[in-house]
């Protein structure tokens, strides 16, 4: 259920299930803030209804409390986003916590410990999801980050509100615009898979398949393809494996009339090293003892011409070692030709974390249509799946 305008929480708790999953520094400052910028709306409407907000999230993945992964660490950065002092309280659950929800007053915002600092959450534990019920009379999920996941905090816990749940204004947002992509989007489609390997991407190929007119690759995974073509790969990150899946892949686009666009040259080098010596070679030519570690200028063209000319575009994954300025310009321009494409109309949406990072380092988040806040949820949603987090709140 949709939070509707006329809704009030007027002196009531609700559970907040947020993502400010972000990344720390070494001092344990927030170094990318977007994910608390995203929960923000859904965090001000509640109070703007006079109602108590008590966000629960996850950091990292510990297994017992660890002070870097201590939520403490973000409560000043997220009382300057929201322009008020956020509380903290120290436990996620039990009396103290059902305690400090009690003593909150309307407008005031409580911030829990990190959920998995009991093992208890991410095993979707009844009796854990049950104590987090108690903390309010409301529950709102809007971590579209990890609504793909069967655990306590944001599957389990919706059980125990019924008519009170609903999805918070980012979840909306995110699954408004991945519909854009799945119903009738306009066509030319083009999808962008890159990154370092087919797997855990395989599914998402195979389901983006019966809906794209454009299929890109790049990226480590287009090395697996090339090999399967009989090309030399070198020292490549090639996943055996997986070659008779890239021959098949290959086949399937054929079948069904899509374009599969693969890189024609590499950026090589005989280690990972941004300093290493590169050169570059015909894809299916790469010297044995070198790795491709981006795509070439001849691809950089290819590929910007199917992207420009497209109304539609889903991107996710690098298409080289982006975190390396030497092997940073392919992602780069890519970037840019989705920009580009984007300023003619096109409707852009990356999603998946490096795609994200990558996208922020080149300083072009605000010349793209959406940028997702999912890797995982988003990957499982465009493959078709209903994301447990979304039953939770629907049935
Ligand atoms: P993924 O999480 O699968 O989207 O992969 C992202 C990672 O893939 C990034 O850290 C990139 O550095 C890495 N990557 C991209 N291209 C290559 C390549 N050619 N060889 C090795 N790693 C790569």
């Amino acid at each position: 259920m949709k939070i509707n305008k006329s809704h009030s929480f007027k002196n009531k708790r609700v559970l907040l299930r947020v993502d400010f999953n972000v990344p720390l520094d070494k001092n344990f400052n927030v170094v990318d803030d977007s994910r608390i910028i995203a929960a923000a709306p859904t965090i001000k409407k509640i109070i703007s209804s006079g109602g108590k907000v008590i966000l629960i999230s996850h950091l990292g993945r510990p297994k017992h409390f660890e002070k870097r992964y201590s939520l403490k660490n973000i409560v000043n950065h997220t009382s300057s986003v929201l322009g008020l002092r956020v509380k903290f309280y120290e436990k996620c659950v039990g009396a103290g916590a059902v305690r400090q929800s009690l003593m909150l007053k309307a407008g005031e915002v409580l911030l829990l410990e990190n959920l998995r600092f009991n093992p208890e959450e991410a095993k979707g534990d009844v009796v854990f999801a049950k104590k987090l019920a108690e903390l309010a009379d409301f529950y709102i999920n809007d971590a579209f980050g990890v609504m793909h996941r069967k655990h306590a905090s944001n599957y389990v816990v919706a059980r125990y509100f019924p008519q009170k749940k609903f999805f918070g204004n980012l979840v909306v947002s995110e699954i408004k615009n991945l519909t854009l992509l799945l119903k009738k989007p306009k066509k030319p489609f083009t999808a962008i898979i890159g990154g370092a390997k087919i797997s855990g991407k395989i599914d998402v190929i195979e389901s983006l398949l019966n809906k794209v007119d454009n299929l890109i690759i790049g990226g480590g995974m287009a090395y697996t393809f090339i090999k399967s073509a009989g090309g030399e790969t070198g020292i490549s990150i090639v996943e055996k494996e997986k070659l008779g899946l890239a021959k098949s892949i290959i086949e399937q686009a054929k079948e069904k009339g899509v374009k599969l666009f693969l890189p024609v040259d590499s950026v090589n080098a005989a280690e990972l090293k941004n300093s290493s010596k590169k050169h570059v070679s015909a894809i299916n030519k790469i010297k044995h003892n070198h790795m491709g570690l981006d795509i070439g200028p001849k691809s950089i063209v290819l590929f910007n011409k199917v992207i420009t000319s497209s109304k539609t575009i889903v991107w996710n994954g690098p298409m080289g070692v982006f975190e390396m300025n030497n092997f940073a310009i392919g992602t780069k321009k890519i970037g840019s030709a989705v920009c580009k494409a984007t300023k003619n109309g096109a409707f852009s949406f990356i999603g998946g974390g490096d795609s994200v990072s990558a996208i922020k380092k080149f300083k072009l988040t605000k010349k793209v249509s959406y940028i997702s806040t999912g890797g995982g949820a988003m990957l499982k949603y465009l493959e078709g799946k209903k994301l447990p987090g979304i039953i939770a709140i629907e049935n």
